[in-house]
């Protein structure tokens, strides 16, 4: 895909205006976008080790030759450990090269807006706090021939209580933990034996020389031998998302070449009503598809996230959406690439956007 023209050193100019945490307003671009893709508002944490970097670089090079100029798409390469330095890394790498740099070097990020009740995120944390007090309770798969409808019950309560929600959503959310919770089970009740080993297990993971940090939703240990990397999520997962040069989500494969347990199974727990399952790959029958080359399979998750790593630590920023607007779609920094003013630019040409 090409490198658009719209990247740091433009950005380093809407910048200088910027006070110390600047709120940045819609793109004047933005009229050719519905109002429910209006990218939102985002803020700019100035005071970033990488932005006074790279602002330097900026200021020096405009005293240079223009042929002593720095790359439009290429911010110095990484001194410093990035101040939030988690596996997010990675997937924006992969979707693109300019969302990492401004998430996690500029620190970009979208005001949130206030919603009524729990929002995605917040489903998200509860579905995991609920699965980890569950396990915590149960253990693994000899406890699931009992009765678990007392354990299910406090792992709701428990998971509602750490939330702080107010009524009457606590107990809305309680009722559809638990619910949750019967129905997964039957899941689990079909696997052979295991015992959860691990349940929302801080990391340290290196890859490329960068240090990330990361948790791990659960490690079974299997009795069949190896262990189990299990990952929970809502709405659609596919394993095609650990795949190629640059996965949609690198998290899971991460964890298994950075995971010293020896594992042996891979899998997302879709905890979505109506379609719960465990997908993945594994090296032996059982769990989930058992991959033609286990070996092969770790060796290529290994060389594209070396691949991702690398890019980012170099200062690699083109805006370069993996799949063209359909990554940005979902992006709120939009305001800040100056996407749609690329997008102008090419229709103008008559070019058709990718
Ligand atoms: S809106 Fe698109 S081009 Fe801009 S940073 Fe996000 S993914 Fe990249």
């Amino acid at each position: 895909m090409a490198c658009w023209a719209a990247t740091p050193g433009r950005v380093v100019s809407a910048l200088r205006l910027s006070a110390a945490r600047s709120s940045v307003g819609s793109s004047p671009f933005q009229a050719s976008t519905s109002a429910t893709t209006r990218p939102p508002k985002i803020t700019i944490a100035e005071s970033q080790t990488s932005w006074t970097s790279f602002s330097s670089a900026v200021e020096s090079s405009t005293a240079a030759p223009a042929s002593a100029a720095p790359p439009d798409a290429q911010a110095p390469p990484l001194a410093t450990t990035p101040p939030r330095a988690g596996t997010p890394i990675l997937s924006d790498q992969a979707a693109c090269p300019f969302r990492a740099f401004a998430r996690h070097r500029l620190g970009a990020e979208a005001l949130e807006e206030p919603l009524a009740g729990p929002d995605a995120r917040a489903r998200g944390t509860l579905l995991h706090a609920l699965m980890r007090e569950l396990w915590g309770e149960l253990k693994g798969s000899a406890a699931l021939e009992g009765d678990c409808a007392p354990a299910i019950e406090r792992a709701a309560r428990a998971a509602v209580a750490e939330a702080e929600l107010d009524e009457p959503f606590a107990e809305l959310e309680r009722m559809r933990l638990a619910k949750l919770a019967r129905d997964w089970l039957e899941v689990e009740k079909k696997r052979a034996p295991f015992e959860v080993a691990a349940r929302e297990d801080k990391r340290k993971l290196k890859v490329a020389g960068l240090e990330l940090s990361g948790r791990i939703d659960r490690l079974d240990r299997l009795a069949s031998g190896g262990c189990a990397l299990i990952d929970y999520k809502t709405g659609r997962p596919t394993p095609n998302a650990w795949q190629g040069e640059r996965p949609d989500d690198p998290q899971l494969p991460l964890y298994a070449l950075s995971t010293p347990e020896g594992i042996t199974a891979v899998a997302y727990a879709k905890l979505q009503p109506g379609g719960m399952k465990y997908m993945g790959f594994a090296r032996d029958k059982g769990l989930v598809a058992q991959a033609k080359d286990w070996n092969a399979l770790l060796a290529g998750w290994r060389q594209s996230l070396e691949a991702l790593g690398n890019g980012f630590a170099s200062g690699d920023a083109r805006v370069d959406p993996k799949n063209g607007l359909a990554t940005c779609r979902y992006c709120d920094l939009q305001t800040l690439c100056r996407v749609h003013e690329r997008m102008s630019a090419l229709e103008e040409e008559g070019e058709e956007p990718e």
